[in-house]
């Protein structure tokens, strides 16, 4: 979801274009009546989490490396029964 920088309401994307292969760019609307602001925004691909199988010559991104802090160890607060949640990565 992409906010209004003015209000903080949703903005909702109204059309988009491909500028380049690394950048599409966005044309918004903010969802709040009062506020009414249209803005342009872009997406635009910064880094590689997972190297493409059929990489374009041109297109190159750093590649980055994710790892776990090194203090990773979260305590369990002493009245926490549960058992401890499954670890998942968060999302890209
Ligand atoms: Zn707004």
């Amino acid at each position: 979801m992409v906010l209004c920088p003015h209000c903080q309401s949703a903005a909702a994307i109204r059309t988009s274009e491909q500028q380049t292969r690394l950048v599409r760019e966005l044309l918004l609307l903010c969802s709040n009546d009062a506020c009414g602001f249209r803005f342009v925004g872009q997406i635009v691909a910064v880094r590689t989490i997972q190297p493409s199988y059929a990489p374009h010559p041109a297109i190159s991104l750093p590649l980055v490396v994710r790892s776990r802090p090194a203090n990773d160890d979260a305590p369990i607060p002493a009245n926490d029964e549960r058992a401890p949640a499954a670890d998942v990565e968060p999302m890209p």
